[in-house]
C-alpha cells in the first residue's frame, strides 16, 4: 500500500506523546496520520491531510484512520479496542480510485490484546503476578460495586490493614482515579470520589524511591517476540499523583537495584503483545527489592529526557522503529552522564508556568544544557503544558546542584 509515498502510521490520540512522535517522525520520512480533535497538539508538529478529527474512542473515525494507514498505534492506552480487534482480524474496505473495493488489514502495534489488557490496571497485574515470569506486584483484590462496595472495602482493610489503595481498574491517570484510604471514615469518601468506576483495592507499597524503566519490544509479523531493550533506568518523583520530576540516574539507587529493574521491566514486557515501547513503573522496596506498579503501552512521561540523552534511539522514534519493524540498538545506552526532567504544569493562574519557560529560554551554563518543549496546549492548574530536560556530562548530584534555579521554580509554582 506504501508504493510511491511515505509509509502511514495511523495514532490514536493527539497530546503531547503524539506531538513528540511526530517531530521524530518528520526526519525520517514517516507520515502520522492523527485521529484526535482539530487543535491537538500532535496535528499543529505534522502536517499532512491524512489527520482524521474525532475521537480515538469512536469507532467510525477509527476505521477512517484504519483505512488510510499502513499500521496502526497509540499514545494513550484509553481507545476503543474492540475496533482495533477487528481491524487486524477482518480489515476495513477500501474503495479503489477505480471504484473496485479491497479489504486493508493494517497492522495493530501494540497489539490489541496488550491495550485492552493493560486498560484494566487490576487485570493487568493480575496477569504480571501469574505468568511465568512471576512478576512481584503489590497485593489487590477486586471491589464489588453498588450496595456490596462497603463490605468489599471491609474486607480489603482485613487484609491489607492501613493505609490501602483504592483505585479505578479503568481510565485514570496522573492519579486521578486513585483514593488513598487511611481509615473505616474514608470508605464513604472513596466510593464518592470513585463513583460509579469499577473499583480494586490495592496493599499500601512503602516504597523508597520509585523508577521507571522503558522497553522497545520487537516481534515478527507471525508474533514471535525477537527483542526486549531497556532503557536506563529512572528515577521518578510524583507529587500529588503526578509525576514532577525524573533523574537518570537514579539517585542513591545502587547499580546492582538500577540493573535488577532493567531486567525485570524486560521480563514484564515479554509477556505482551506486539511491537513498541512501553514504560514499566516501579516501586524500590526499603530492602531493595522491586515491585510493579504499572504499565504503560507506549512513550511515557520518565522517557521525554531520551529525546536528548538518547539522541540515536529516543523513545519516539523507537516507536517508529518498532512498529516498522526496522533495526533498534542491542544496548541502549545514553550520551550524556545525567540528565533531569522538569515537567511544566499549569500553575495557579493561566501564565504563572511561564516564568519557568522564561528561564529556559534565557539561562545558559556551560556545565549544563537546556532544552525546553512546550506543547502549545491551554493552561490548566496541574495540566501537563511542557517539560524542560537538562543534561549534564558529570554525575547527576552535580547537575541537580547546576538545575537549582529550575528545580526551585518548579517547586515554587507548584505551591
Ligand atoms: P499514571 O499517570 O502514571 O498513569 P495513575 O493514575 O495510573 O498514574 P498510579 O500509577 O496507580 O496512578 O499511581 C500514581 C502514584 O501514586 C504512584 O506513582 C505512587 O506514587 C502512588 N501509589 C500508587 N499506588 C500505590 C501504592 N499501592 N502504595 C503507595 N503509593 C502508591
Ligand atoms: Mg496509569
Ligand atoms: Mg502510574
Amino acid at each position: 500500500m506504501s508504493e510511491g509515498r511515505n509509509t502511514v502510521i495511523g495514532l490514536l490520540g493527539g497530546g503531547q506523546l503524539g506531538r513528540m512522535l511526530c517531530e521524530a517522525a518528520n526526519p525520517l520520512g514517516i507520515d502520522i496520520a492523527v485521529l484526535d480533535e482539530e487543535s491537538s497538539p500532535a496535528k499543529q508538529a505534522h502536517n499532512t491531510n491524512r489527520h482524521v478529527t474525532g475521537s480515538f474512542k469512536d469507532p467510525a473515525r477509527i476505521r477512517e484512520l484504519a483505512a488510510q494507514s499502513d499500521f496502526l498505534s497509540v499514545e494513550i492506552e484509553h481507545v476503543e479496542t474492540e475496533v482495533l480487534e477487528d481491524i487486524e482480524k477482518n480489515g476495513v474496505k477500501v474503495v479503489g480510485a477505480d471504484g473496485s473495493t479491497t479489504l486493508h488489514k493494517p497492522p495493530v502495534h501494540p497489539s490489541w490484546r496488550t491495550i485492552r489488557l493493560i486498560q484494566d490496571k487490576y487485570l493487568q497485574k493480575e496477569h504480571f503476578r501469574t505468568s511465568e515470569k512471576k512478576i512481584p506486584i503489590a497485593d489487590q483484590v477486586a471491589i464489588e460495586s453498588g450496595v456490596a462496595a462497603m463490605e468489599s472495602l471491609k474486607n480489603a482493610a482485613a487484609k491489607f490493614g492501613f493505609p490501602f489503595m483504592v483505585k479505578a481498574r479503568k481510565g485514570s491517570y496522573d492519579g486521578r482515579g486513585n483514593f488513598k484510604v487511611d481509615s473505616e471514615d474514608d470508605f464513604g469518601p472513596a466510593v464518592k470520589a470513585l463513583g460509579g468506576l469499577s473499583l480494586y483495592a490495592e496493599k499500601w507499597a512503602p516504597f523508597v524511591k520509585e523508577l521507571a524503566v522503558m522497553v522497545i519490544r520487537t516481534e515478527d509479523d507471525e508474533g514471535t517476540l525477537k527483542a526486549c531493550v531497556a532503557y536506563p533506568a529512572v528515577e521518578t518523583i510524583h507529587e500529588d499523583s503526578v509525576c514532577t520530576k525524573v533523574f537518570m540516574p537514579p539517585r542513591g539507587v545502587p547499580e546492582t537495584v538500577c540493573e535488577a529493574a532493567r531486567k525485570l521491566a524486560t521480563e514484564v514486557i515479554s509477556t505482551l503483545w506486539g511491537r513498541g515501547v512501553f514504560a514499566v513503573e516501579m516501586f524500590v522496596l526499603e530492602d531493595g527489592s522491586l515491585m510493579v506498579n504499572e504499565v504503560a503501552p507506549r512513550p511515557h512521561n520518565s522517557g521525554h529526557y531520551t529525546i536528548e540523552a538518547v539522541p540515536y534511539m529516543s523513545q519516539y522514534k523507537a516507536q517508529i522503529h518498532a512498529v516498522l519493524d526496522l533495526p533498534i540498538p542491542e544496548m541502549l545506552t545514553p550520551r550524556v552522564s545525567s540528565s533531569i526532567m522538569l515537567n511544566i504544569l499549569g500553575g495557579a493562574t493561566p501564565s504563572s508556568h511561564l516564568e519557568l519557560a522564561r528561564l529556559a529560554r534565557s539561562y545558559f551554563d556551560e556545565d549544563m544544557d537546556i532544552y525546553l518543549h512546550l506543547y502549545n496546549k491551554a493552561s490548566k492548574p496541574g495540566r501537563k503544558i511542557g517539560h524542560i530536560t537538562l543534561t549534564g556530562t558529570s554525575a547527576i548530584q552535580h547537575l541537580e546542584a547546576r538545575a537549582k534555579p529550575f528545580i526551585d521554580l518548579v517547586n515554587q509554582i507548584r505551591q
